[in-house]
């Protein structure tokens, strides 16, 4: 049997100056030194230096909320993997529904943000999900199956071995509305067989997969003890040391 260890990520867009960065880490750190879960904190450019020399030593790691696919160049404003490596994160959020909507992100920028993290060896967690529209219009797997496909093109098993994929749907994002437990284990199913479909069996089942959108304390526990939901990618709930602990603790 595959065991997979879960991941509970904290996705902190764009909130917290350094100092308040610094101390919900140092919350972070005192609250989670036991826990079950693999944990994950994604704070902004500006704090990524500081948040990960706070947890170096600790079993908290970093992840930035996004890349350039670019190593180094005339790209103003742009934040490429080496200076992301170099900052301390071991992790990068791709395709997020936000940098989808607000910054003209698709398939096929992910893709090449994707083949830039694994050159510097960064562990991609890439975001897929519906709109409520296309929800309501079925094309969920469609949808999904787009976006995982486009995404990894070109990338081999071998090549995405440590690859996360985080499930969120967009009407969760964000809106206090929550996939039902039996929503979200359906289109983790779905992606799953994908992967296995388009890759290999044994690599579906060694992949994580984590559920994000509106996850709280109160809905936490039936979401993570799903079969196939293998942790959680929190933003509103990952700003609250108290809340994100709560959290990251209810993994069995
Ligand atoms: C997210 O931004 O990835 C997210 C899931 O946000 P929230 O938990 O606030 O819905």
């Amino acid at each position: 049997m595959q065991t997979r260890t879960p991941l509970i990520a904290g996705n902190w867009k764009m909130q917290k100056t350094i100092g308040e960065a610094l101390a919900l880490v140092n919350a972070l750190r005192s609250n989670l030194s036991n826990v079950k879960a693999e944990i994950v904190v994604a704070p902004t450019y500006t704090a990524l230096s500081k948040v990960a020399e706070c947890l170096q030593g600790s079993n908290i790691g970093v992840a930035a909320q996004d890349l350039f696919w670019e190593d180094f160049g005339a790209y103003t404003g742009a934040i490429s993997a080496p200076l992301i490596k170099d900052a301390g994160a071991k992790y990068v959020i791709i395709g997020h529904s936000e940098r989808r909507q607000f910054f003209g992100e698709t398939d096929v920028t992910v893709n090449k943000k994707i083949k830039a993290a694994l050159k510097h060896q960064l562990i991609p967690i890439l975001c897929v999900g519906e709109t409520l529209a296309e929800r309501e219009g079925n094309l969920v797997q469609q949808i999904i199956e787009e976006q995982v496909s486009r995404g990894l093109y070109q990338l081999t098993q071998v090549e995405l071995k440590d690859l996360v994929i985080a499930y969120e749907p967009v009407w969760a994002i964000g809106t206090g509305k929550t996939a039902t437990p039996a929503q979200a284990e359906e289109t983790h199913v779905l992606i799953r067989n994908f992967i296995a479909a388009q890759f290999s069996q044994e690599f579906a089942d060694r992949l994580r997969i984590l559920y994000g959108g509106s996850v709280k304390v109160a809905n936490c526990k039936e979401l993570l003890a799903l079969k196939n939901i293998d942790g959680a990618l929190i933003g509103g709930a990952s700003l609250n040391a108290e809340e994100f602990s709560a959290i990251a603790k209810s993994v069995a």
